[in-house]
């Protein structure tokens, strides 16, 4: 447990994120908490790097909204200063925190607290010992420190432990932790170290944590970007979400990437559905699709989504053509309809459709095909099927 925070068996994955305030700034570090709250995060980092952040600290805490872990490097004593604050958890990192016994009074201050503590290795300040070893920061090198640090921790009797094994290389990243999960059964948090500004650092963490969460590997992740961290906590929940891991709470936009037969500008219109549809939170999949040749039937899946086609917006649920409104006014009726389909659900909204809807979809669909041509050829082609099937080809 990280406070209230289940992690590890069976738990449902959860995300971190880390304040980037001066932890003695109590009143702006609170508001961050509070904003990454917001965006996703179950569980904040912040750093305990002096006397003045462990003060900090002990009047974060009571106001947070989620439970707070502290970041410690290099002075064994900030982590006892921490458990006094309240903390939920301690991050130590064996790169620089190195004496065995101070180690071992940290855990046993942490266990007498009942906080958890993660191992929190990390290529960039791996322990000198084991550079010097192994000649770089490898895989087998990150899994080492963490295995050395978790035999001091099991010495004391402490075992409410999770592990982290991060590297800024994605293939280093993996390995390592497909390396740490043959060998440990404890919780680990995944996540890439110093992934850089988005959107690189979005395709690095999603790489390399999505890769691992797939394997089944992983129970609390990190995107540590170099942004507002509020970006982090944000796509830490949206590729939760994606991968099916935890239930869907905000938007999950799909559009379709647009091309010749597109009658609208997709990317525009994408855009400002994704704003509308945004600040509204509702929590379904969503599509926005340029034609209505092929739009309803590709994005049947999606709860809602509108089609362009011949000047008009066809608004469809579940694949169903339920509205046709003028092109203009296409984001609006896809946020009205929307709302109603959260408020009064799919059975309702498709019962409630307008009965023309689906004939003028037909025929503005017919008509597209017409002036652009069958671009998939689908009678011709139902034609010579027919022909071999039959035996009549010749
Ligand atoms: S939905 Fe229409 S516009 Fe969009 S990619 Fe498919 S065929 Fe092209």
């Amino acid at each position: 447990m990280v406070g209230d925070v289940p992690v590890g068996g069976g738990a449902p994955i959860s995300v971190q994120s880390m304040t980037t305030t001066k932890t003695a700034d109590v009143d702006a570090t609170l508001s961050q908490v509070y904003a990454l709250r917001g965006a996703g995060a179950d569980i904040v980092r912040i750093t305990c790097n002096d006397i003045e952040a462990a003060q900090g600290l002990a009047e974060i805490i009571p106001r947070s909204p989620v439970p707070i872990i502290a970041d410690i490097h290099y002075q064994y004593r900030l982590a006892l200063a921490a458990l006094e604050a309240g903390v939920a958890g301690l991050r130590l990192n064996p790169g620089n925190i190195r004496k065995e016994e101070h180690i071992k009074t940290v855990a046993r201050a942490a266990a007498d607290a009942g906080v958890s503590i993660r191992v929190g290795v990390n290529a960039g300040s791996l322990d000198k010992d084991l550079l010097e070893e192994f000649g770089s920061a490898v895989p087998e090198a990150l899994v080492r420190s963490a295995l050395q640090e978790i035999r001091y921790l099991e010495d004391v009797g402490f075992h409410d432990i999770k592990i982290s094994v991060k590297h800024s290389s994605v293939p280093r990243m993996v390995e390592s932790y497909r390396l740490l999960a043959e060998r440990v059964e404890y919780p680990l948090h995944l996540g890439v170290t110093e992934a850089g500004t988005p959107p690189g650092g979005l395709i690095k963490s999603v790489a390399g944590i999505g890769t691992l969460l797939l394997e089944g590997i992983g129970d609390t992740i990190r995107f540590s970007l170099t942004a507002d961290p509020v970006e982090e906590a944000k796509a830490g929940r949206q590729l939760l979400e994606y991968l099916g891991l935890r239930e869907r709470t905000g938007l999950d936009l799909i559009a379709c990437p647009s091309c010749g037969r597109a009658d609208v500008d997709v990317i525009k219109v994408a855009e400002e559905a994704t704003a509308a549809l945004e600040a509204a939170n509702l929590p379904i999949q969503v599509a926005i699709m340029g034609c209505i040749v092929n739009g309803p039937g590709e994005a049947r899946e999606a709860d809602i989504g509108i089609a362009a086609g011949r000047g008009k917006g066809h608004l469809f649920i579940k694949g169903q053509v339920v509205r046709v409104v003028a092109e203009d006014d296409m984001v609006a009726a896809l946020l009205d309809e929307a709302t109603r389909l959260v408020e009064e659900g799919v059975e309702a909204r498709l019962a409630a459709a307008d009965v023309t809807a689906a004939d003028l979809a037909e025929e503005a669909r017919i008509e597209l095909l017409d002036l652009q041509g069958d671009a998939n050829r689908a009678a011709e082609r139902r034609a010579t099927v027919a022909d071999v099937a039959s035996g009549d080809q010749g």
